[in-house]
Order: structure tokens, then C-alpha cells, then sequence
């Protein structure tokens, strides 16, 4: 498999640097040009030697991802971007702009194995885990693309991070290393993967955790996210209080509000009862359609839903997606057959 500079471990640019006869600190030189100044050609790196440049032009990509699209919604303030991996497989990223943050929304795998019935990445089934330079280089490219410097990532493109693990965790440790993201400013969510959960909170990571709940009780979880028999409801709640217990950071429950699925007060009763003695916030996003069975609850059914959450001892919030115009929203994101 052709590998790009980018994905390259410190001894492998040793040996190149070694092939081409040339000293060790053009790694740092290209280093900076690739983090610093997110250079996006050899041709670009202005202290290289002309003749450096042409022979690393000739042998090795520089990016593992190149952009084949990029969709702006009518508001202008996301933007999806499609790219193309070396082995020709496609993912995409959002760009989100509002008045605070410049947030983008990265994959980490290319499809999902997860399967959750109301999601469009699910229907791509799985393809690949994407590796850790695909991964930073969607941060990489989105930030030469943005006017403002990007605030946030997180990990809510296509795939489960958590099935990705090692390299999820690679990748945000180079964001938060060497591209100045704080822990607190990277977003990894799951789909629930118990054992990741845990593990993350056994390695101490700092990174803010979202878990996608969806469901308030076994069943009927298990109807939307089939993972449920694997990973129950009450393992995963527990998991959550572990992580909270070591880590001491909230976790962020996102709940996606299906139409006559888990919309009634009732389920917000239940929402409740599952999480009230764990410190956490609960991002209700109404669902975004793509055309299956599963719809928007209507806008005063929302409201009821949320009212039947008024006296939660957790914080509610509510994502009222942007880019469902270019199916840019979340779990919009599904690479339809190109050719
Ligand atoms: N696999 C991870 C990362 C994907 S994040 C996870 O499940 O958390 C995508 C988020 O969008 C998840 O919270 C998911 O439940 C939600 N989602 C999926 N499809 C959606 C849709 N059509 N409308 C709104 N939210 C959706």
C-alpha cells in the first residue's frame, strides 16, 4: 500500500531522509511546513533545496487525502468537504463557522460496522479503519481551507471511533501535540463500545467524551442500535460512571429524537431516571432525515419532549443541525457510489 509522508514513523523519514542524502533536520524544516503552515505541496516548502523538493515530488505524496469536492450550504457557515484516500476510498468532513467557534466534524473510519438502524453511514456498511494520518490530515486540509482558526474537533463524521481506537487516539494526541488542540477542545463520541469507554478512563485521557444514548431502556435501544445486545444499557451507564469517577469531566449524552420512537415524555421521564445520579449534559438533536424510515419528530412534539426534561438535574442542550442542505447534518454523512 503507498503510503504518504504524512503517515510516516520517525525512523521510516530517517531512512528517507538517509536515501536522499540528507541530514536529519529537513525533518523539522518539513515538519513545521506541514503543521505550522499547512502546506498542501512539496513544492510549497520555500527552504528546501529546489532540487529536494522535485526528488520528494517524485517519490512520496505528501497528504494521505486529497479534496475531490467541497459543498457549501446556503448559509455559507458549514461546508462539507469529500476526500479522496491513496487507496481511492472516499470520506468526508464538515467545516462548521459560528460567531464563537470554528468547529470541523472528522470521520475515522471509512463506513461503519456499528449498523444503527437511523444512521446514513450505516448503509455504506464497513470499509476501512482510517489510519491516524488520514485522520489528522482532514484537520490539516480543513484548516487551510477555513478563514479562522479552528477551535474544535470532534470525532461525529463517518465510523466509530471506538472500533478505531489505537489510531483515534494517535491522532488526537498529534491534534492536541503538535496542532495546539487542547484536550477539552477534542470531541471523541461513541456509539456506546463498553470496554473504550473504560479503557479511555483507565489511560487517563483528557478528551471530552460523547456517547450517543438514543435509547432509555434496553429494548427499545436495541431496536435502533443493535450493539445493545453486545453492550446493554446498564453496562454502558456503568461504564459511564467509571469514566466519570476517574476522569471527573462530563460526559455528554447526545440523544437523537426520532418520531414516535423515544419522543414522548415518557422516554424524557426514563432519560432521566437512567442518568440522574451521574454528572453529565444531554445534546438532543432533532434527527435529520435521509429518506428511510425514520422521520423528524414534528416542532411542537420537540418542545414537549424537552419540556419533560425541564427539571433534570443535567444540563439540556439542543442541536439544531446546520447543513442539512448539503447532507452535511449529523449521520448525513454517506459516501453514495461515485462512479
Ligand atoms: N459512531 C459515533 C460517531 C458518529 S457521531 C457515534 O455513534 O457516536 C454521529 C452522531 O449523530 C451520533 O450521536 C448519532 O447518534 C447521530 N446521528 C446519526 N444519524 C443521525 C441523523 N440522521 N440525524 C441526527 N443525528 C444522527
Amino acid at each position: 500500500m503507498k503510503k504518504s509522508y504524512l503517515e510516516l514513523n520517525t525512523n521510516e523519514i530517517d531512512s528517507l531522509l538517509t536515501v536522499l542524502g540528507e541530514s536529519s533536520f529537513r525533518a523539522e524544516q518539513i515538519h513545521n511546513w506541514i503543521y505550522d503552515h499547512g502546506v498542501v505541496s512539496w513544492g510549497e516548502m520555500e527552504n528546501l533545496p529546489q532540487s529536494l523538493r522535485d526528488k520528494l515530488e517524485n517519490m512520496i505524496p505528501l497528504h494521505p487525502l486529497r479534496i475531490t469536492k467541497i459543498s457549501g450550504s446556503d448559509s455559507k457557515s458549514t461546508r462539507k468537504y469529500l476526500f479522496e484516500t491513496l487507496d481511492g476510498q472516499n470520506i468526508e468532513s464538515v467545516l462548521m463557522n459560528d460567531r464563537k467557534r470554528t468547529t470541523v466534524c472528522i470521520s475515522s473510519q471509512v463506513g461503519c460496522a456499528v449498523d444503527c438502524k437511523f444512521c446514513a453511514t450505516a448503509s455504506m456498511g464497513f470499509i476501512k479503519n482510517l489510519s491516524v494520518g488520514e485522520i489528522v490530515d482532514q484537520v490539516i486540509h480543513l484548516q487551510t481551507q477555513s478563514k479562522s482558526r479552528i477551535t474544535n474537533v470532534v470525532f461525529m463524521g463517518m465510523g466509530e471511533p471506538f472500533l478505531n481506537y489505537k489510531s483515534v487516539i494517535e491522532a488526537a494526541k498529534i491534534l492536541s501535540q503538535e496542532m495546539g488542540f487542547g484536550a477539552r477542545r477534542i470531541t471523541i463520541s461513541t456509539a456506546g463500545i463498553v470496554p473504550k469507554i473504560r479503557q479511555l478512563a483507565d489511560e487517563d485521557h483528557k478528551y471530552k467524551l460523547a456517547i450517543s444514548l438514543n435509547g432509555t431502556d434496553e429494548k427499545s435501544r436495541n431496536t435502533i442500535m443493535p450493539l445493545t445486545k453486545t453492550h446493554s444499557l446498564k453496562s454502558l451507564i456503568e461504564s459511564a460512571h467509571y469514566y466519570y469517577k476517574k476522569i471527573r469531566r462530563f460526559i455528554t449524552f447526545e440523544y437523537v429524537l426520532l418520531k414516535d420512537v423515544n419522543d414522548s415524555p415518557e422516554d424524557g421521564e426514563r432519560l432521566i431516571d437512567l442518568l440522574r445520579s451521574l454528572p453529565c449534559k444531554v445534546n438532543v438533536i432533532p434527527y435529520n432525515e435521509i429518506g428511510g424510515k425514520y422521520n423528524r419528530p414534528k416542532e411542537d412534539k420537540i418542545h414537549a419532549f424537552l419540556h419533560s426534561l425541564k427539571h433534570a438535574p443535567f444540563t439540556v442542550t439542543v442541536r439544531w443541525s446546520k447543513g442539512t442542505d448539503i447532507d452535511a447534518g449529523c449521520g448525513q454523512l454517506a459516501v453514495k457510489d461515485l462512479a
